[in-house]
Protein backbone atom coordinates (compact mmCIF):
# COMPACT_ATOMS: atom_id res chain seq x y z
CA UNK A 1 0.00 0.00 0.00
CA UNK A 2 0.91 3.64 -0.19
CA UNK A 3 1.33 6.53 2.02
CA UNK A 4 1.11 9.95 0.63
CA UNK A 5 1.76 13.26 2.93
CA UNK A 6 0.14 16.60 0.99
CA UNK A 7 -0.20 18.69 4.55
CA UNK A 8 1.27 18.99 7.56
CA UNK A 9 4.68 17.59 6.50
CA UNK A 10 7.61 19.91 7.90
CA UNK A 11 4.43 22.24 8.85
CA UNK A 12 2.36 22.70 11.59
CA UNK A 13 -0.84 22.84 9.49
CA UNK A 14 -2.83 21.52 6.67
CA UNK A 15 -3.17 18.29 7.79
CA UNK A 16 -3.62 15.63 4.84
CA UNK A 17 -2.06 11.83 4.48
CA UNK A 18 -3.70 9.67 1.18
CA UNK A 19 -3.73 5.39 2.38
CA UNK A 20 -4.14 3.68 -1.03
CA UNK A 21 -4.73 0.42 -0.55
CA UNK A 22 -5.28 -2.46 -3.75
CA UNK A 23 -8.74 -1.32 -3.24
CA UNK A 24 -9.20 1.82 -1.99
CA UNK A 25 -8.22 5.51 -1.34
CA UNK A 26 -9.04 6.53 2.56
CA UNK A 27 -7.91 10.19 3.50
CA UNK A 28 -6.66 10.85 6.59
CA UNK A 29 -7.93 14.61 8.11
CA UNK A 30 -8.35 17.42 5.32
CA UNK A 31 -7.37 20.88 7.08
CA UNK A 32 -6.66 24.17 5.91
CA UNK A 33 -3.36 25.91 5.75
CA UNK A 34 -2.68 28.25 8.50
CA UNK A 35 -0.36 31.17 8.87
CA UNK A 36 2.00 33.02 6.17
CA UNK A 37 0.29 34.38 3.00
CA UNK A 38 2.56 31.66 1.15
CA UNK A 39 1.21 28.77 3.32
CA UNK A 40 -2.41 29.72 2.77
CA UNK A 41 -1.98 30.05 -1.10
CA UNK A 42 -1.71 26.38 -0.58
CA UNK A 43 -5.29 26.01 0.13
CA UNK A 44 -6.00 27.07 -3.70
CA UNK A 45 -3.99 24.44 -5.16
CA UNK A 46 -5.46 21.59 -6.63
CA UNK A 47 -5.81 19.02 -5.00
CA UNK A 48 -3.30 16.31 -5.51
CA UNK A 49 -5.48 13.22 -6.01
CA UNK A 50 -9.14 13.47 -7.43
CA UNK A 51 -11.64 13.78 -4.53
CA UNK A 52 -13.86 12.08 -6.00
CA UNK A 53 -11.71 8.77 -6.25
CA UNK A 54 -11.77 9.04 -2.16
CA UNK A 55 -13.81 6.61 -0.19
CA UNK A 56 -13.51 7.62 3.34
CA UNK A 57 -12.13 10.30 5.09
CA UNK A 58 -10.90 9.65 8.47
CA UNK A 59 -10.99 12.99 10.51
CA UNK A 60 -8.92 12.80 13.69
CA UNK A 61 -10.43 16.09 15.22
CA UNK A 62 -12.38 19.12 14.65
CA UNK A 63 -9.62 21.73 14.77
CA UNK A 64 -9.98 23.41 11.20
CA UNK A 65 -6.28 22.96 10.38
CA UNK A 66 -7.09 19.18 10.13
CA UNK A 67 -10.93 19.39 9.01
CA UNK A 68 -11.05 22.91 7.27
CA UNK A 69 -11.07 21.41 3.49
CA UNK A 70 -13.68 19.12 4.05
CA UNK A 71 -15.71 21.48 2.64
CA UNK A 72 -13.87 22.01 -0.31
CA UNK A 73 -13.27 18.50 -1.08
CA UNK A 74 -16.62 18.17 -1.18
CA UNK A 75 -17.39 20.89 -3.74
CA UNK A 76 -14.23 19.44 -5.67
CA UNK A 77 -16.54 15.88 -5.96
CA UNK A 78 -15.85 13.87 -3.18
CA UNK A 79 -19.04 11.32 -2.54
CA UNK A 80 -17.45 9.36 0.15
CA UNK A 81 -17.95 9.19 4.01
CA UNK A 82 -16.36 11.44 6.80
CA UNK A 83 -15.59 8.83 10.22
CA UNK A 84 -14.94 10.64 13.44
CA UNK A 85 -16.06 10.65 16.85
CA UNK A 86 -19.62 11.78 17.83
CA UNK A 87 -18.19 14.85 19.55
CA UNK A 88 -15.74 15.77 16.73
CA UNK A 89 -18.83 15.58 14.19
CA UNK A 90 -20.78 17.78 16.51
CA UNK A 91 -17.84 19.80 16.72
CA UNK A 92 -18.08 20.34 12.65
CA UNK A 93 -21.39 21.05 12.59
CA UNK A 94 -20.79 24.53 14.00
CA UNK A 95 -16.86 25.00 13.64
CA UNK A 96 -16.67 24.23 9.25
CA UNK A 97 -19.95 26.86 8.69
CA UNK A 98 -18.08 29.31 11.06
CA UNK A 99 -15.09 28.64 8.62
CA UNK A 100 -17.34 29.53 5.54
CA UNK A 101 -18.36 32.60 7.15
CA UNK A 102 -14.86 33.73 7.64
CA UNK A 103 -14.04 32.21 3.87
CA UNK A 104 -16.79 34.62 2.73
CA UNK A 105 -16.34 37.66 4.82
CA UNK A 106 -12.31 37.64 3.67
CA UNK A 107 -13.18 37.98 -0.18
CA UNK A 108 -15.57 40.57 0.47
CA UNK A 109 -13.07 42.70 2.12
CA UNK A 110 -10.70 41.91 -1.11
CA UNK A 111 -13.69 42.02 -3.45
CA UNK A 112 -14.56 46.06 -2.14
CA UNK A 113 -11.13 46.67 -2.97
CA UNK A 114 -10.82 44.91 -6.42
CA UNK A 115 -14.12 46.48 -7.74
CA UNK A 116 -13.00 49.84 -7.06
CA UNK A 117 -9.65 48.73 -9.34
CA UNK A 118 -11.77 47.57 -11.87
CA UNK A 119 -9.99 44.12 -11.01
CA UNK A 120 -11.38 40.59 -11.61
CA UNK A 121 -13.72 39.46 -8.60
CA UNK A 122 -12.14 36.77 -6.23
CA UNK A 123 -14.55 33.71 -5.22
CA UNK A 124 -14.61 32.30 -1.59
CA UNK A 125 -12.15 29.07 -1.65
CA UNK A 126 -15.98 27.83 -0.32
CA UNK A 127 -19.25 28.94 1.41
CA UNK A 128 -21.45 28.58 4.59
CA UNK A 129 -23.36 26.89 1.92
CA UNK A 130 -20.84 24.09 1.07
CA UNK A 131 -20.01 24.07 4.62
CA UNK A 132 -23.86 22.45 5.49
CA UNK A 133 -24.09 20.50 2.69
CA UNK A 134 -21.26 18.17 3.54
CA UNK A 135 -22.35 18.06 7.04
CA UNK A 136 -24.28 15.16 5.92
CA UNK A 137 -21.03 12.95 4.88
CA UNK A 138 -20.22 12.61 8.97
CA UNK A 139 -20.57 9.68 10.61
CA UNK A 140 -20.02 9.52 14.17
CA UNK A 141 -19.04 6.62 15.94
CA UNK A 142 -17.63 5.82 19.75
CA UNK A 143 -14.59 5.78 21.20
CA UNK A 144 -12.71 1.85 21.50
CA UNK A 145 -15.70 0.40 19.62
CA UNK A 146 -14.22 -1.81 16.50
CA UNK A 147 -15.57 -0.66 13.31
CA UNK A 148 -15.18 -2.96 10.04
CA UNK A 149 -15.27 -0.37 7.60
CA UNK A 150 -14.63 -2.38 4.14
CA UNK A 151 -13.55 -6.50 3.89
CA UNK A 152 -9.68 -5.87 3.83
CA UNK A 153 -9.83 -2.36 6.87
CA UNK A 154 -10.74 -2.29 10.11
CA UNK A 155 -10.56 1.01 12.73
CA UNK A 156 -10.58 2.06 15.93
CA UNK A 157 -10.81 5.26 17.38
CA UNK A 158 -9.30 5.98 21.16
CA UNK A 159 -8.73 9.21 23.15
CA UNK A 160 -6.27 11.55 22.40
CA UNK A 161 -6.79 13.81 25.04
CA UNK A 162 -5.91 16.77 22.81
CA UNK A 163 -9.74 18.54 22.35
CA UNK A 164 -13.21 16.91 23.14
CA UNK A 165 -13.27 14.38 20.40
CA UNK A 166 -9.71 14.03 19.51
CA UNK A 167 -8.49 10.88 18.57
CA UNK A 168 -5.61 8.79 17.77
CA UNK A 169 -7.51 6.31 15.12
CA UNK A 170 -5.48 2.58 14.55
CA UNK A 171 -6.38 1.25 11.13
CA UNK A 172 -5.67 -2.59 10.04
CA UNK A 173 -5.09 -3.48 6.17
CA UNK A 174 -5.92 -6.87 4.94
CA UNK A 175 -3.22 -7.26 1.53
CA UNK A 176 -2.09 -10.08 0.17
CA UNK A 177 -3.07 -12.13 3.09
CA UNK A 178 -1.08 -9.73 5.32
CA UNK A 179 -1.72 -7.64 7.53
CA UNK A 180 -0.52 -4.32 9.15
CA UNK A 181 -1.27 -1.80 11.60
CA UNK A 182 -0.93 1.47 11.26
CA UNK A 183 -1.79 4.20 13.74
CA UNK A 184 -2.64 7.99 12.91
CA UNK A 185 -1.69 9.68 16.32
CA UNK A 186 -3.58 12.67 15.71
CA UNK A 187 -2.78 15.86 17.83
CA UNK A 188 -2.13 14.35 21.10
CA UNK A 189 -3.30 16.24 24.72
CA UNK A 190 -1.19 15.92 28.04
CA UNK A 191 -2.18 13.81 31.01
CA UNK A 192 -4.82 16.03 33.06
CA UNK A 193 -6.54 18.39 30.59
CA UNK A 194 -9.43 18.97 32.49
CA UNK A 195 -12.83 17.69 31.39
CA UNK A 196 -11.36 15.07 28.73
CA UNK A 197 -9.22 11.92 29.12
CA UNK A 198 -5.63 11.55 28.71
CA UNK A 199 -4.22 10.16 25.70
CA UNK A 200 -4.31 6.60 24.90
CA UNK A 201 -1.27 4.27 25.26
CA UNK A 202 -0.60 1.80 22.47
CA UNK A 203 1.34 -1.58 22.88
CA UNK A 204 2.31 -2.42 19.52
CA UNK A 205 1.93 -1.18 15.19
CA UNK A 206 4.00 -1.63 12.10
CA UNK A 207 3.43 2.11 11.26
CA UNK A 208 3.16 5.35 12.94
CA UNK A 209 2.11 8.79 12.09
CA UNK A 210 3.20 10.99 15.11
CA UNK A 211 2.14 14.58 15.99
CA UNK A 212 5.29 16.64 16.86
CA UNK A 213 4.40 19.87 17.55
CA UNK A 214 6.17 20.11 20.69
CA UNK A 215 8.62 17.44 20.17
CA UNK A 216 11.39 18.99 21.34
CA UNK A 217 10.01 21.33 24.06
CA UNK A 218 9.21 21.62 27.68
CA UNK A 219 5.94 23.40 28.50
CA UNK A 220 6.78 25.35 31.33
CA UNK A 221 5.00 25.47 34.31
CA UNK A 222 2.74 22.86 33.84
CA UNK A 223 1.01 21.56 37.02
CA UNK A 224 -0.03 25.05 38.62
CA UNK A 225 -1.25 27.41 35.89
CA UNK A 226 -4.77 27.45 37.03
CA UNK A 227 -3.44 28.46 40.41
CA UNK A 228 -0.98 31.49 39.37
CA UNK A 229 -4.69 32.40 36.76
CA UNK A 230 -6.37 32.74 39.58
CA UNK A 231 -3.44 34.69 41.48
CA UNK A 232 -3.40 37.23 38.83
CA UNK A 233 -7.16 37.78 38.61
CA UNK A 234 -7.35 37.99 42.29
CA UNK A 235 -4.33 40.76 42.34
CA UNK A 236 -6.39 42.56 39.39
CA UNK A 237 -9.87 42.72 40.59
CA UNK A 238 -8.23 43.79 44.19
CA UNK A 239 -7.65 47.26 42.32
CA UNK A 240 -10.39 47.11 40.73
CA UNK A 241 -9.84 46.38 37.61
CA UNK A 242 -11.45 43.61 34.79
CA UNK A 243 -9.52 40.96 33.25
CA UNK A 244 -9.53 40.09 29.93
CA UNK A 245 -8.92 36.71 28.55
CA UNK A 246 -8.09 36.37 24.49
CA UNK A 247 -9.09 32.69 24.10
CA UNK A 248 -10.07 29.94 21.07
CA UNK A 249 -13.60 29.16 20.88
CA UNK A 250 -13.36 25.62 21.08
CA UNK A 251 -11.53 23.87 23.97
CA UNK A 252 -9.61 26.69 25.93
CA UNK A 253 -12.84 28.36 26.51
CA UNK A 254 -14.60 25.41 28.38
CA UNK A 255 -11.40 24.29 29.90
CA UNK A 256 -11.61 28.45 31.58
CA UNK A 257 -15.32 27.97 32.61
CA UNK A 258 -14.80 24.59 33.95
CA UNK A 259 -12.03 25.96 36.16
CA UNK A 260 -14.21 28.53 37.05
CA UNK A 261 -16.88 26.55 38.28
CA UNK A 262 -14.43 24.46 40.34
CA UNK A 263 -13.78 27.39 42.11
CA UNK A 264 -17.03 27.64 42.76
CA UNK A 265 -16.66 24.33 45.35
CA UNK A 266 -13.53 25.78 47.05
CA UNK A 267 -15.38 28.59 49.06
CA UNK A 268 -13.01 29.79 51.09
CA UNK A 269 -9.96 31.06 48.29
CA UNK A 270 -10.11 32.86 45.80
CA UNK A 271 -13.41 35.04 47.15
CA UNK A 272 -13.22 37.54 44.91
CA UNK A 273 -13.56 35.92 42.02
CA UNK A 274 -16.11 34.00 43.34
CA UNK A 275 -18.29 37.46 43.00
CA UNK A 276 -17.26 38.61 40.17
CA UNK A 277 -19.44 38.30 36.73
CA UNK A 278 -17.52 35.80 33.96
CA UNK A 279 -18.54 36.73 30.32
CA UNK A 280 -18.28 34.52 27.46
CA UNK A 281 -18.48 36.44 24.25
CA UNK A 282 -17.89 34.54 21.35
CA UNK A 283 -21.26 33.04 19.56
CA UNK A 284 -18.98 30.45 18.50
CA UNK A 285 -17.33 29.51 21.88
CA UNK A 286 -21.29 29.73 23.20
CA UNK A 287 -22.38 26.97 20.80
CA UNK A 288 -19.12 24.89 21.07
CA UNK A 289 -19.74 24.95 25.14
CA UNK A 290 -23.73 23.25 23.77
CA UNK A 291 -21.42 20.64 21.96
CA UNK A 292 -19.67 20.27 25.13
CA UNK A 293 -22.73 19.35 26.99
CA UNK A 294 -24.14 17.31 24.54
CA UNK A 295 -21.00 14.91 24.82
CA UNK A 296 -20.51 14.22 28.08
CA UNK A 297 -19.69 10.43 27.68
CA UNK A 298 -16.82 11.44 25.99
CA UNK A 299 -16.01 13.37 29.56
CA UNK A 300 -13.10 12.28 31.62
CA UNK A 301 -14.13 10.63 35.25
CA UNK A 302 -13.87 13.83 37.11
CA UNK A 303 -16.05 16.11 34.90
CA UNK A 304 -18.76 13.09 34.83
CA UNK A 305 -18.55 13.06 38.80
CA UNK A 306 -19.31 16.52 39.03
CA UNK A 307 -22.76 15.57 36.66
CA UNK A 308 -23.34 12.54 38.88
CA UNK A 309 -23.13 15.07 41.87
CA UNK A 310 -25.61 17.37 40.20
CA UNK A 311 -23.35 19.86 39.25
CA UNK A 312 -23.34 21.09 35.43
CA UNK A 313 -19.48 21.82 35.26
CA UNK A 314 -19.92 23.92 32.40
CA UNK A 315 -22.34 26.32 34.27
CA UNK A 316 -22.13 28.31 37.38
CA UNK A 317 -24.33 31.27 38.97
CA UNK A 318 -22.43 34.27 37.76
CA UNK A 319 -21.41 32.70 34.16
CA UNK A 320 -22.72 35.03 31.61
CA UNK A 321 -22.86 33.98 27.84
CA UNK A 322 -23.70 37.20 25.42
CA UNK A 323 -24.59 35.72 21.80
CA UNK A 324 -26.10 39.31 20.47
CA UNK A 325 -23.55 42.34 19.12
CA UNK A 326 -25.97 44.46 21.17
CA UNK A 327 -25.48 42.15 24.60
CA UNK A 328 -21.44 42.11 23.59
CA UNK A 329 -21.57 46.04 23.18
CA UNK A 330 -23.08 46.51 26.99
CA UNK A 331 -21.04 44.44 28.62
CA UNK A 332 -18.34 47.40 27.99
CA UNK A 333 -20.91 50.13 29.26
CA UNK A 334 -20.74 48.44 32.95
CA UNK A 335 -17.54 49.85 34.52
CA UNK A 336 -17.88 47.14 37.69
CA UNK A 337 -14.65 45.04 38.05
CA UNK A 338 -15.31 41.65 35.28
CA UNK A 339 -13.83 38.78 34.06
CA UNK A 340 -14.24 38.48 29.95
CA UNK A 341 -13.57 35.61 28.09
CA UNK A 342 -13.36 36.23 24.06
CA UNK A 343 -11.90 35.31 21.21
CA UNK A 344 -10.09 35.21 18.62
CA UNK A 345 -7.16 33.88 21.11
CA UNK A 346 -4.27 35.81 19.12
CA UNK A 347 -6.80 38.81 18.51
CA UNK A 348 -6.79 39.18 15.35
CA UNK A 349 -10.17 39.07 14.53
CA UNK A 350 -13.19 39.05 16.65
CA UNK A 351 -15.22 40.60 19.36
CA UNK A 352 -12.00 40.82 21.54
CA UNK A 353 -10.92 43.67 19.71
CA UNK A 354 -13.66 45.84 21.06
CA UNK A 355 -12.78 44.80 24.58
CA UNK A 356 -9.11 45.14 23.92
CA UNK A 357 -9.55 48.47 22.81
CA UNK A 358 -11.83 49.23 26.00
CA UNK A 359 -9.83 48.04 28.46
CA UNK A 360 -5.71 48.16 27.13
CA UNK A 361 -5.32 52.05 28.01
CA UNK A 362 -5.99 51.23 32.24
CA UNK A 363 -3.69 50.08 34.33
CA UNK A 364 -5.52 48.85 36.53
CA UNK A 365 -6.47 46.12 34.31
CA UNK A 366 -4.36 42.92 32.54
CA UNK A 367 -5.02 41.12 29.62
CA UNK A 368 -4.04 37.39 30.13
CA UNK A 369 -2.87 35.43 27.41
CA UNK A 370 -3.65 31.38 27.71
CA UNK A 371 -3.06 30.22 24.49
CA UNK A 372 -0.12 30.39 21.60
CA UNK A 373 0.27 33.59 20.12
CA UNK A 374 1.75 33.40 16.60
CA UNK A 375 4.16 35.81 15.01
CA UNK A 376 2.41 38.97 13.38
CA UNK A 377 -0.64 38.67 15.43
CA UNK A 378 -1.93 41.24 18.03
CA UNK A 379 -1.70 38.83 20.54
CA UNK A 380 1.75 38.94 19.72
CA UNK A 381 2.57 42.16 19.58
CA UNK A 382 1.29 42.54 22.99
CA UNK A 383 3.01 39.44 24.35
CA UNK A 384 6.36 41.22 23.02
CA UNK A 385 5.89 44.35 25.47
CA UNK A 386 4.20 46.53 22.46
CA UNK A 387 3.92 50.26 23.99
CA UNK A 388 0.90 51.33 21.48
CA UNK A 389 -0.85 49.32 19.32
CA UNK A 390 -3.52 49.79 16.44
CA UNK A 391 -7.15 48.87 17.00
CA UNK A 392 -9.69 49.64 14.40
CA UNK A 393 -7.49 52.19 13.13
CA UNK A 394 -6.68 53.66 16.20
CA UNK A 395 -3.94 53.66 18.48
CA UNK A 396 -4.38 52.66 21.75
CA UNK A 397 -1.67 52.94 24.92
CA UNK A 398 -1.17 50.03 26.31
CA UNK A 399 -1.03 50.84 30.02
CA UNK A 400 -2.91 47.32 31.14
CA UNK A 401 -0.72 44.64 32.93
CA UNK A 402 -0.24 41.54 30.20
CA UNK A 403 0.40 38.08 31.31
CA UNK A 404 1.09 35.17 29.65
CA UNK A 405 0.41 31.81 31.02
CA UNK A 406 2.02 28.75 29.15
CA UNK A 407 1.08 26.07 31.08
CA UNK A 408 -2.97 25.58 29.30
CA UNK A 409 -1.64 24.10 25.58
CA UNK A 410 -3.14 21.53 23.89
CA UNK A 411 -0.24 19.63 22.75
CA UNK A 412 1.40 17.38 24.90
CA UNK A 413 5.64 17.95 25.47
CA UNK A 414 8.47 15.63 25.04
CA UNK A 415 7.35 14.71 28.43
CA UNK A 416 3.77 13.19 27.54
CA UNK A 417 5.18 12.47 23.80
CA UNK A 418 8.12 10.03 25.51
CA UNK A 419 5.24 8.66 27.51
CA UNK A 420 3.67 7.62 24.47
CA UNK A 421 5.99 6.23 22.67
CA UNK A 422 7.52 4.22 25.85
CA UNK A 423 4.22 2.60 25.60
CA UNK A 424 4.77 0.62 22.95
CA UNK A 425 6.04 -3.18 23.34
CA UNK A 426 6.14 -3.65 19.65
CA UNK A 427 7.96 -1.08 18.40
CA UNK A 428 6.63 0.36 15.18
CA UNK A 429 8.89 -0.31 12.14
CA UNK A 430 8.93 3.38 11.00
CA UNK A 431 7.79 6.74 12.59
CA UNK A 432 6.82 9.35 9.95
CA UNK A 433 7.03 12.58 12.25
CA UNK A 434 4.51 14.93 10.99
CA UNK A 435 2.60 18.38 12.53
CA UNK A 436 5.85 20.19 13.23
CA UNK A 437 8.07 23.05 12.57
CA UNK A 438 11.48 21.71 10.93
CA UNK A 439 13.68 22.24 14.36
CA UNK A 440 11.19 20.35 16.62
CA UNK A 441 11.02 17.67 13.96
CA UNK A 442 15.17 17.02 14.39
CA UNK A 443 15.70 17.38 17.56
CA UNK A 444 12.40 14.48 17.78
CA UNK A 445 13.62 12.65 15.64
CA UNK A 446 17.37 11.99 16.87
CA UNK A 447 15.58 11.41 20.21
CA UNK A 448 13.54 8.71 18.91
CA UNK A 449 16.50 7.08 17.41
CA UNK A 450 18.60 7.53 20.82
CA UNK A 451 16.14 7.00 23.24
CA UNK A 452 13.60 4.61 21.80
CA UNK A 453 15.71 2.83 19.18
CA UNK A 454 13.05 3.05 16.44
CA UNK A 455 13.38 4.28 12.84
CA UNK A 456 12.17 7.74 12.22
CA UNK A 457 11.31 9.65 8.40
CA UNK A 458 10.35 12.95 8.36
CA UNK A 459 8.54 13.10 5.02
CA UNK A 460 8.43 15.95 3.05
CA UNK A 461 5.12 17.76 1.40
CA UNK A 462 3.99 15.64 -1.64
CA UNK A 463 6.28 12.75 -0.81
CA UNK A 464 4.29 9.31 -1.13
CA UNK A 465 6.29 5.71 0.60
CA UNK A 466 4.94 2.30 -0.61
CA UNK A 467 4.99 0.36 2.67
CA UNK A 468 5.07 -3.28 2.49
CA UNK A 469 4.86 -6.13 4.88
CA UNK A 470 7.60 -9.19 4.33
CA UNK A 471 7.50 -12.23 5.85
CA UNK A 472 5.58 -12.18 9.37
CA UNK A 473 6.69 -9.98 11.44
CA UNK A 474 9.34 -7.70 9.31
CA UNK A 475 7.26 -5.03 7.54
CA UNK A 476 10.28 -3.28 5.40
CA UNK A 477 9.31 0.38 3.23
CA UNK A 478 9.77 1.29 -0.63
CA UNK A 479 10.32 4.96 -1.16
CA UNK A 480 8.58 6.27 -3.69
CA UNK A 481 9.47 9.92 -4.59
CA UNK A 482 8.08 10.56 -7.44
CA UNK A 483 5.26 12.64 -6.56
CA UNK A 484 8.08 15.29 -4.97
CA UNK A 485 9.25 16.88 -8.58
CA UNK A 486 10.11 20.32 -8.86
CA UNK A 487 7.13 21.48 -10.67
CA UNK A 488 5.35 21.55 -6.96
CA UNK A 489 8.41 24.18 -6.19
CA UNK A 490 7.92 26.01 -9.24
CA UNK A 491 4.64 26.25 -8.95
CA UNK A 492 5.13 27.91 -5.50
CA UNK A 493 7.24 30.06 -6.68
CA UNK A 494 5.39 31.65 -9.39
CA UNK A 495 2.60 32.01 -6.50
CA UNK A 496 5.25 33.84 -4.14
CA UNK A 497 5.77 36.61 -7.62
CA UNK A 498 1.83 37.06 -8.13
CA UNK A 499 1.61 37.42 -4.12
CA UNK A 500 4.45 39.60 -3.84
CA UNK A 501 3.21 41.70 -6.87
CA UNK A 502 -0.14 42.27 -4.81
CA UNK A 503 1.83 42.95 -1.79
CA UNK A 504 3.36 45.93 -3.27
CA UNK A 505 0.20 47.47 -4.84
CA UNK A 506 -1.37 47.30 -1.55
CA UNK A 507 1.74 49.22 0.01
CA UNK A 508 1.77 52.24 -2.79
CA UNK A 509 -2.12 52.19 -2.46
CA UNK A 510 -1.68 52.57 1.67
CA UNK A 511 1.02 55.13 2.20
CA UNK A 512 0.42 58.00 0.72
CA UNK A 513 1.63 61.79 1.83
CA UNK A 514 -1.15 62.30 4.48
CA UNK A 515 -0.19 58.75 6.19
CA UNK A 516 3.76 59.40 5.99
CA UNK A 517 2.98 62.72 8.39
CA UNK A 518 1.26 61.26 10.70
CA UNK A 519 3.49 58.47 11.34
CA UNK A 520 5.86 59.66 14.60
CA UNK A 521 9.86 59.29 14.22
CA UNK A 522 9.98 56.34 16.00
CA UNK A 523 7.50 54.76 13.14
CA UNK A 524 9.29 56.45 10.65
CA UNK A 525 12.75 54.95 11.37
CA UNK A 526 11.20 51.57 11.40
CA UNK A 527 8.93 51.75 8.28
CA UNK A 528 12.49 53.05 6.74
CA UNK A 529 14.32 50.06 8.43
CA UNK A 530 12.13 47.73 6.59
CA UNK A 531 12.07 49.44 3.34
CA UNK A 532 15.82 48.89 3.74
CA UNK A 533 15.45 45.17 4.35
CA UNK A 534 12.72 44.14 1.51
CA UNK A 535 15.67 46.48 -1.07
CA UNK A 536 18.02 44.08 -0.44
CA UNK A 537 16.69 41.16 -0.47
CA UNK A 538 15.05 41.87 -3.60
CA UNK A 539 18.42 42.98 -4.99
CA UNK A 540 19.79 39.74 -3.96
CA UNK A 541 17.19 37.69 -5.58
CA UNK A 542 17.38 39.56 -8.90
CA UNK A 543 20.98 39.25 -8.77
CA UNK A 544 19.82 35.52 -8.63
CA UNK A 545 17.46 35.33 -11.32
CA UNK A 546 19.97 37.46 -13.45
CA UNK A 547 22.88 35.25 -13.14
CA UNK A 548 20.91 31.84 -14.25
CA UNK A 549 19.66 33.73 -17.08
CA UNK A 550 22.84 34.17 -18.19
CA UNK A 551 24.50 30.54 -17.54
ZN1 LIG B 1 -5.57 20.26 16.96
Amino acid sequence: MKLSFFGAAKLVTGSNYLLETNNHKILIDCGLFQGSKAIKAKNYEEFPYKPSEIDFLLLTHAHIDHSGRIPLLYKKGFKGEVICTNATKGLCQIMLPDSGHIQEMNVKYKNRKRTRAGLELLSPLYTIEDAYSCLNKFTGVQYNSTIKLTDSITLRYRDAGHILGSASIEVWVEENNKQTKLIFSGDLGKDNTPIINDPYLFKECDFLLMESTYGNKYHEFKSNSTERMFQVIEETLSKGGSVIIPSFSVGRTQEMIYAFNKIETIKEKWQKIKNVSVYVDSPLAISATEVFKDNIESFDDEAKQYILNGDNPLDFDNLIFTRSTEESKSINYNKNPKIIISASGMCDAGRIKHHLKHHLWEKENTILFVGYQAHGTLGRLLVDGAEKVKIFGETINVKARIEMIDGFSGHGDIENLDKFLGSFTKKPSIVFLVHGEIDQLNGFSKRINEKFNMKTIIPDIGECYEIQSVSDKKTIINVDRTITDNTYKRLELLNYVAKLKEEISDITELISYDVINKLDEDEISKTIDYYEKIDDNISDLITLVEESKNE
